[in-house]
């Protein structure tokens, strides 16, 4: 396969503006989990008084509100449901681990 391949960016207008929107609500996302890595989840914004966890949720909500609009604008393959099943069980598994370890 060659290093450089031809691709065009996405030109149906509503699917660009989800995935622009999907690309803004999970950058805006990391960076309040980095917030709350850096300051605690516990703590506040120190420029607004904002508590973190209140920032998160917001951020979480929008985030789950791009995905629903992608849902209803792109079909995705099946099989989300079962994904996440799998990463939960893991997730759980590696807490399990992490509590033993301590
Ligand atoms: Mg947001």
């Amino acid at each position: 396969m060659p290093d450089i391949t031809l691709w065009l960016p996405e030109n149906d207008l509503i699917r660009r503006q989800v995935l622009n929107k999907l690309t803004e609500e999970t950058g805006e996302l990391l960076q309040i989990v980095g917030r709350c890595l850096a300051q605690g989840v516990d703590k506040a914004d120190p420029r607004t008084g904002k508590p973190n966890i209140e920032a998160l949720a917001d951020e979480i909500a929008d985030v789950t509100a791009a995905v629903a609009w992608l849902d209803e604008v792109i079909t995705l393959p099946p099989g989300r449901d079962a994904r996440i099943a799998r990463k939960l069980d893991g997730f759980r598994e590696w807490q399990q681990l992490l509590d033993a370890a301590e």
